[in-house]
């Protein structure tokens, strides 16, 4: 796979930004179920005023955490995009590993995003792990996303879209918007879609995946090309691809993509992080 060369963005945002945040994306599993010692399971991290927000916690999310400096009582959010292995198979580690008495204390309850049926799912997990992975009453909050349509939470730092996509029934994607209008898209797992560019549209990051080279679709996941469709149709000012499957190797990636796409664009590597401040992105690679 080649390496995307991407510079630094200078770009005129519509909005002038008030709040001089930056927000900082870190890729910490940028591949699949599939063992990989360089991509591990699907994640990523933003940062935002020094609220940590998680996007899926595949398996090896907790040790790439670490690996990016991150101890796991400081994630105040979860946002899981659905319930495949590969996106949620260190949940259940995490919420164990939370009631370790010697983790530091956490201030502000985790709170959990999902689509509907997340309620459920964690009532499954606990009528199988019980008292082992059950959080204090306070100190957990679920909320339930539309999985049907469009849906909206608003939350101190950020307010966050989600729109279902096409992938599984449980599949949202996530669109995170800052007080001064810079937004991120994870769209998750997903098939093109009309909601996946319609959640994109115009958005400062776009985090896709793009599981299988162009000549191996699979249904219900994009290739590099369909990934590229969908950034162009919406505008998107920077597209990140990840979520790559082995297939994806000595494929070139960035080839495939730009049969569609002309923009700024970043293949995802594990611990890479991406920062969005106001007036651009600036990309840099983290060991
Ligand atoms: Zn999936
Ligand atoms: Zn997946």
């Amino acid at each position: 796979m080649t390496k995307s060369t991407f510079p630094l963005k200078k770009r005129i945002l519509c909005i002038i930004p008030t709040v001089m945040e930056t927000l900082t994306l870190t890729v910490l599993g940028s591949g699949t179920g599939i063992p990989s010692l360089a991509r591990s399971s699907s994640s990523i991290m933003i940062e935002i005023e020094g609220e940590l927000l998680l996007f899926d916690v595949g398996p090896g999310t907790m040790r790439r955490l670490l690996e990016s400096g991150i101890t796991i009582d400081r994630i105040s959010y979860l946002f899981i995009s659905h319930l495949h292995p590969d996106h949620t198979g260190e949940f259940v580690s995490l919420l164990f590993a939370g009631k370790y008495s010697g983790m530091e204390k956490r201030r502000t309850p985790l709170t959990i995003i999902g689509a509907k049926g997340l309620v459920n799912f964690y009532n499954g997990l606990r009528r199988v792990y019980g008292k082992w992975i059950e959080m204090a009453a306070n100190a957990l909050v679920i909320h339930e996303m539309d999985k049907e349509k469009r849906d909206f939470m608003e939350f101190d730092s950020f307010d966050v879209t989600t729109m279902p996509m096409d992938h599984i029934e449980s599949s949202i994607g996530f669109r995170v918007v800052l007080p001064d209008g810079r937004s991120l898209v994870y769209t998750g797992d997903t098939d093109y879609c009309e909601n996946a560019v319609e959640l994109s549209r115009d958005t400062d990051i776009l985090v896709c995946e793009a599981a299988f080279p162009d000549e191996m679709k699979v249904e219900g996941h994009l290739t590099p090309s369909l990934s590229g469709k969908i950034a162009t149709e919406s505008k998107a000012g920077v597209l990140v691809l990840t979520h790559f499957y082995p297939e994806c190797m000595g494929v070139d990636i960035e080839a495939q993509c730009r049969d569609t796409y002309k923009g700024d664009l970043i293949l995802a590597e594990d611990l890479m992080q991406i920062e969005l401040f106001p007036g651009g992105v600036m990309k840099r690679m983290t060991p």
